[in-house]
């Protein structure tokens, strides 16, 4: 059974080029291997990630990415049953957000993902994949 898991965490520190990096390329090297795919979107003090896969491979990295210590305050905003991939083409591909991109003022002016629905969160990605090319580190 193929989900999507959606969820919003805090960074513990500084998001550095170092650790950005870090976790793009363990995250391309394993997502691959469990055939799973996904966007991880950062800035404004906050990561928020999408992972879909086969239900157990994403229960298990989930697990994984929880006892990260580089992030605390981890709260899922959906995991549910879907039919088709939405990033299919990346195992794992970053998007920086801006909130003071005029795209994204415009569509979410007051984004806040710990009170903003599931529904909101995947459109300020999809606004963030349309405005800004998404960075790989492996993938082609
Ligand atoms: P290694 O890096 O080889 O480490 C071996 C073991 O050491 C780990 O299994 C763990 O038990 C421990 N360890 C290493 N670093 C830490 C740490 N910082 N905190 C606690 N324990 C640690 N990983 C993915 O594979 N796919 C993703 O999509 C993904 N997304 C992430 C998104 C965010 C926002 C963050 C913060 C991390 C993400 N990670 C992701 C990294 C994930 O949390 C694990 O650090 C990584 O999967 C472990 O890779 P590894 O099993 O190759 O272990």
């Amino acid at each position: 059974m193929l989900v999507r898991l959606l969820y919003v965490s805090q960074p513990v520190g500084p998001i550095t080029t170092t650790v950005t990096t870090s976790i793009l390329v363990k995250s391309q090297a394993n997502n691959k291997k469990a055939n799973i795919t996904g966007i991880l979107c950062q800035g404004a003090g906050l990561w928020l990630q999408a992972l879909e896969g086969e239900r157990s491979q994403v229960n298990r990295l989930y697990s994984r990415i929880m006892g990260d210590r580089q992030h605390h305050n981890l709260e899922i905003l959906s995991m549910h049953e879907i039919k088709h991939r939405q990033f299919e083409q990346w195992s794992m591909a970053l998007v920086h957000l801006d909130k003071d991109d005029p795209m994204v003022k415009m569509a979410h002016p007051e984004f806040d993902p710990y009170s903003a629905s599931a529904e909101d969160a995947m459109s300020l990605l999809d606004v963030l994949i349309k405005s800004s090319s998404p960075i790989t580190m492996m993938d082609a």
